[in-house]
């Protein structure tokens, strides 16, 4: 069954810093500390506006949760606790800093029924988390995500590539540390100068790079495959879509835009497709099936792989849709032979073509 998020937001509250990219107010557009009776009608009004039986989750996002004072922590999570103990909701997730789940906080998660909390990492390159002033290193990282696992927890892990002195290298062992970890989700952000943040100070002073969008989805692109190919699946790449983000005047540089998550996905499918392509020596047609739901993933964001194969291989190619292909995966037909790649694992599976799926 499909997760729905039911999201109370939390800008700042128990943030003992402030990081250098961080502008909560602007991410999520609230300003106020929320209340219990605010988190129990917010429940409410989801609940009566369901049209479909969904597993929902109150969220409480946008700060770090475990931080916060903890009666007010208590007061917020006690109608939520409430509504999944009249099976109204089916879980409730945090967000936190990986220096903040000490055994006491997770106990009190645990008391109250939170089944995950995602982290906030960003990178795991030391010198890159220094600069983003975020207060706590890798190895908290590592130590929070055992100890939250060792309690049972399921762990998210949220990643910032394109931070002030992110090589490489460190994009490498960010991919490496968190794969080793094996949390159980990830969402990817890359980075955006948000209007009143310490970032866009530096970059305005020219003291911070920023990413470009193309290389945005590149980093973006990359570390996602290496967690797909490491069964860490990523449930989200890019910031939310806002009307405060989108207003023209928040997001100052760097890679923001609506279509993160899909041209991420368009990148990862042309690569793949590319590097199977390429090693064929293509001087016929060439035949591409996929599932209908991923033809915006396979063909590209407006469909940007098409074009870019008849540009680049100069054969005829056939697209279509078939009906009960499976998802995450490309139908290569060529000469007698169908070379299938699954796209998540990476894996191309060449078999001898019997029919076809017209
Ligand atoms: S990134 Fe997290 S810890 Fe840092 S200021 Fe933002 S909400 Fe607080």
């Amino acid at each position: 069954m499909k997760t729905s998020i039911i999201p109370i937001f939390i800008p700042h509250i128990g943030c003992p810093y402030r990081c250098v990219f961080c502008n909560q107010w602007k991410i999520t557009g609230q300003h106020r500390v929320p209340t219990a009776t605010f988190v129990k009608e917010t429940i409410q009004q989801y609940m009566q506006a369901a049209t479909l039986s969904r597993h929902w989750e109150v969220a409480f996002y946008g700060g770090s949760f475990t931080a916060v004072p903890t009666a007010l922590q208590e007061s917020l999570l006690e109608p939520a606790t409430q509504a999944l103990r009249q099976g109204k909701i089916h879980g409730i997730r945090c967000s936190t800093r990986p220096d903040a789940v000490g055994k006491d906080v997770i106990e009190r998660l645990l008391r109250f029924g939170v089944n995950t909390v995602e982290l906030g990492v960003q990178s795991m390159d030391d010198t890159v988390l220094q600069r983003a002033k975020r207060g706590h290193t890798a190895t908290d990282v590592v130590q929070a995500t055992r100890r939250l696992h060792k309690y049972g927890l399921l762990v998210g892990h949220q990643l910032m590539p394109g931070l002030p002195g992110e090589d490489e290298r460190s994009l490498q062992q960010t991919a490496a540390a968190v794969c080793a970890l094996q949390p159980d989700a990830a969402r990817i952000y890359p980075v955006a100068v948000l209007a009143e943040t310490e970032l866009a100070a530096q970059y305005r002073q020219g003291l911070y790079r920023p990413l470009t969008t193309a290389e945005g989805i590149r980093r973006g692109a990359y570390l996602k495959q290496r967690l797909l190919e490491h069964g860490i699946p990523v449930i989200r790449t890019g910031l939310q879509a806002t009307k405060v983000l989108d207003d023209g005047e928040q997001v100052l540089a760097g890679a923001y835009t609506p279509a993160m998550g899909e041209l991420i996905d368009t990148y990862r499918y042309r690569r793949q497709l590319f590097s199977l392509l390429d090693r064929l020596n293509l001087c016929t047609s060439v035949h591409i099936y996929y599932a209908p739901s991923e033809t915006s993933r396979v063909r590209g964001y407006r469909n940007i792989t098409y074009k870019y194969c008849l540009w680049r291989y100069r054969v005829p190619f056939i697209w279509q849709a078939g009906k009960d292909l499976p998802n995450k995966r490309i139908f290569v037909h060529y000469g007698q032979m169908v070379y299938t790649i699954d796209v998540d694992t990476g894996g191309v599976l060449i078999t001898k073509k019997e029919g076809s799926y017209e």
